[in-house]
């Protein structure tokens, strides 16, 4: 075997099978491999002419079609078969080689295989890829982690391979060593997660007060999606909200059963956010949405429960509260942006990875699911100050929320009154609220812990711990 690939893929699902094509569009010779090899003839059946790939059966003859030091991208199932596919490729690589792993694993799985890997000498390299299939063809937006010397090697081919920004900027970077790469696109997986409960309840509010129909609604997103919410999140919310199901003629999105799944990495993002202390309370409404939403029979058996008499607005003032709705819904994710963000930069202190959070901004602007206009700022505004204690602290997106707290606030009155459950956006508020307080009532939390647990206090006129000696005979 000609050892002449530059790079390898083994796992040709949908993900594998686009990415491998898109090394290969991009001048790159690729050696091809699957457990069942149909895939692989497959993709070179119909791709073939795309590019120069070397197809191979066996795990040595892949190996083998590699150029050395060999970069081998694994993109199965994440899990057991990761695990399984790197068992089978290790004792048949050597010091220098690198081990891609694109999957969606989980950051702690990533750092001990690293450290197994370290001691043969091969670099392993997990690596978030976002933007589904179509992403994967046309140019995902890449977080590898791994080794500095890794990046030197396969950084140039990722950028190649990687979606643009609009400034020309391949959204790619070295994010960080070891597990870096899939912990930030875990949290990309999260604030993704929050943007669309977020986009579910301004559409929920738009049916339900403002008695829009969904067409009507596509057309309000779409005019949002010219402005500062411009997003793929958004534009494809128009795109679902007006298409027509075929079969019965009605708004498609009526005919879809409203349970929402998850794969878990917005609930990963969660648990490592409860491990950390960081609060990402918008983040956590939202994979609970996703939960409460499959819970039929409890929902089933709670439909009797009273609520609001609700009466949607007459159209004179739906137009308004269209409006009111947009400033809401910015200001929300403004709050769950800043919760990610701060659940990167809290991994990034914890694990050492010393991550640049302008960086992390810029290469999510394209090619991933949570692209915004927005991120441009989030990036300009880390570029300004780095160490930026929350995004809440820059003073334009302060600015934004202050001129939109009063519509925030008066949505989700509406809500409240007419009995819409609104979680993202409410969590954002209490968020947002919490913050800006002077006074919490934290103070009498840790009293009532000095009362039942002698768990102690600190005062506010003097330093020190102090306990004290509550009356009654418990
Ligand atoms: P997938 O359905 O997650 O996995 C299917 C692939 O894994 C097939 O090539 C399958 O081989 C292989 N596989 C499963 N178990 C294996 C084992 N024990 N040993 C060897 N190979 C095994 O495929 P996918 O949707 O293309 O995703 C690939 C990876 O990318 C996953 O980790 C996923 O989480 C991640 N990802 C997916 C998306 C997305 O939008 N789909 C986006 C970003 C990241 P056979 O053909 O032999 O069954």
């Amino acid at each position: 075997m000609n050892a002449s690939a530059q790079i390898g893929v083994t796992g040709l699902a949908v993900m594998g099978r686009n990415l491998a094509r898109n090394f290969a569009r991009n001048g790159y010779t690729v050696a091809l491999h699957n457990r069942t090899a149909s895939r692989t003839h497959d993709l070179v059946k119909e791709f073939g002419h795309e590019g120069d790939f070397v197809s191979t059966e066996t795990a040595e003859d892949f190996v083998a079609a590699l150029e050395r030091p060999r970069r081998l991208m694994i993109m199965v199932k994440a899990g057991e078969p990761t695990d399984a596919v790197i068992e089978e490729f290790a004792p048949l690589l050597e010091p220098g080689d690198m081990i891609i792993d694109g999957g969606n694993a989980h950051f702690a799985d990533t750092r001990r295989r690293e450290r197994r890997l370290r001691e043969q000498g091969i670099h392993f390299v997990g690596t978030g890829v976002s933007g589904g299939e179509e992403g994967a063809l046309h140019g995902p937006s890449i977080m590898p982690g791994g080794s500095k010397e890794s990046y030197g090697s396969l950084g140039p081919m990722l950028e190649k391979i990687s979606a643009k920004a609009k400034d020309g900027a391949p959204c790619v970077t070295h994010v960080g060593p070891d597990g870096a790469g899939h912990f930030v696109k875990m949290v990309h997986n999260g604030i993704e997660y929050a943007d669309m409960q977020l986009i579910g309840e301004a559409y929920q509010l738009l049916r339900d007060v403002a008695g829009y129909s969904p067409a009507e609604i596509a057309e309000i997103f779409r005019t949002w999606n010219t402005g500062r919410l411009d997003s793929y999140l958004i534009e494809i919310t128009a795109e679902v909200l007006s298409h027509v199901d075929a079969a019965t003629g009605k708004p498609f999105v009526d005919v879809v059963q409203d349970q929402a799944e998850q794969k878990g990495t917005g609930r990963w993002t969660v648990q490592i956010a409860l491990d950390l202390g960081v609060p990402v309370s918008g983040i956590a409404e939202a994979v609970f949405a996703r939960s409460l939403s499959g819970h039929t029979a409890l929902r089933e058996a709670s439909r009797h429960l009273a609520g609001p008499k609700a009466t949607p607005l007459g159209k004179a003032e739906a137009g308004a509260f269209a409006d009111r709705v947009e400033q809401a819904l910015y200001a929300s994710k403004i709050v769950s942006y800043t919760q990610g963000f701060h659940e990167i930069a809290t991994g990034s202190e914890e694990y050492d990875w010393t991550i640049d959070l302008g960086k992390v901004a810029s290469i999510w602007r394209a090619g991933c699911i949570i692209r915004a206009a927005f991120l441009d700022r989030i990036r300009a505004a880390y570029d300004a100050r780095p160490d930026l204690p929350s995004l809440l602290s820059d003073e334009t997106f302060a600015q934004e929320i202050a001129a939109a707290q009063d519509d925030w606030r008066e949505v989700l009155a509406a809500a409240t009154r007419q009995g819409v459950p609104t979680p993202g956006f409410s969590a954002a508020l209490a968020y947002y609220d919490a913050l800006r307080a002077e006074r919490l009532p934290a103070a009498l939390t840790q009293a009532q812990r000095d009362f039942f647990g002698a768990h102690t206090y600190r005062r506010t006129d003097r330093p020190g711990s102090f306990h004290t000696l509550w009356g009654g005979d418990r």
